[in-house]
C-alpha cells in the first residue's frame, strides 16, 4: 500500500484496509485485530451476524455483498458502513431502519462501472438520481463511491474502470450532485489490483486472499 502510494505521490494514511473476512472464521478476525487490524468486510448477514456475535465488541464492519430489502434491518444492526447501496428502494429501507434504530449509517454507492450482467450495482447514468435519493433519507450518511471491474489476469487491465470511477467522482462533484465531503470516499482494489487502484485514487481497498489465504470453495 505504501509503495502504492508513493508512486502516485499520495499519503498512505488516507488510504483504508477493509480486511475481508467472508468463508474465514472468528479466530481469523481475531488474529488481525490483534495485529491491528480495525475494520473488517463481510459478504452475507447470515455469516456476519454468527462471526460479529462470536468476535464481541470491538472491530468495525463493513458490508461489501449485495444486499436484499429484506435484510436492510439485520445490516443496520450489524455493520457500521454499507458500501453496496444500489437502488433508491435499499436507501429508503435502510434509512427507515436507521431511523428506528436511533443512528445514523455510513453508505456508499456501489457503481457497475463496466456494465456487467452479473454484477450488482447502480448503472453510471442512474447515479446521480441514487445520490439525490440517498441525501433525502436522514439517517443515511453517504461518503463515496464503490466498484468491482470485470476480473482481468493483469491487473493493468483493470486501471481504466478505476480511473473511470474517479473521473465519475469528480464530475459529480464539479457538476454540485453532491459535495465533497459526501464523496470523499473511492472504495476500490482488491487483493490482485489493490496497487492499481491506489494509483488511481482509492481511499478504501478491499483486500481477502492476500491476507487470509485462498478460500476454501463454497460448499
Ligand atoms: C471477496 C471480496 C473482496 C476481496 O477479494 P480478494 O480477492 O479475496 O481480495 C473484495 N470486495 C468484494 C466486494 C468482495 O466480494
Amino acid at each position: 500500500m505504501a509503495a502504492a502510494a508513493v508512486r502516485a505521490g499520495r499519503d498512505v494514511g488516507e488510504i483504508s484496509l477493509i480486511a475481508v473476512t467472508k468463508t474465514f472464521g472468528p479466530e481469523a478476525v481475531r488474529e488481525a485485530w490483534a495485529a491491528g487490524q480495525q475494520v473488517f468486510g463481510e459478504n452475507y448477514i447470515q455469516e456476519a451476524r454468527d462471526k460479529i456475535a462470536a468476535v464481541g465488541p470491538g472491530p468495525i464492519w463493513h458490508f461489501i455483498g449485495h444486499l436484499q430489502t429484506n435484510k436492510a434491518k439485520y445490516a443496520v444492526k450489524l455493520f457500521d458502513m454499507i458500501q453496496t447501496l444500489d437502488t433508491p428502494s435499499l436507501a429508503q429501507e435502510l434509512d427507515k431502519r436507521a431511523g428506528t434504530a436511533g443512528r445514523s449509517l455510513d453508505v456508499l454507492i456501489e457503481v457497475n462501472i463496466a456494465l456487467e450482467a452479473t454484477k450488482a450495482g447502480v448503472a453510471a447514468t442512474q447515479v446521480p438520481r441514487l445520490i439525490e435519493a440517498v441525501m433525502a433519507c436522514p439517517h443515511l450518511n453517504l461518503q463515496g463511491l464503490m466498484t468491482m471491474p470485470p476480473f482481468f489476469d493483469d491487473p493493468e487491465e483493470a486501471r481504466p474502470y478505476f480511473a473511470a470511477l474517479r473521473r465519475m467522482r469528480d464530475e459529480f462533484i464539479r457538476s454540485g450532485a453532491a459535495d465533497s465531503r459526501h464523496l470523499q470516499h473511492l472504495s476500490m482494489g482488491m487483493s490482485d489490483d489493490y496497487q492499481v487502484a491506489i494509483e488511481e485514487g482509492a481511499t478504501i481497498i478491499r483486500v481477502g486472499t492476500a491476507i487470509f489465504g485462498q478460500r476454501s470453495p463454497a460448499s
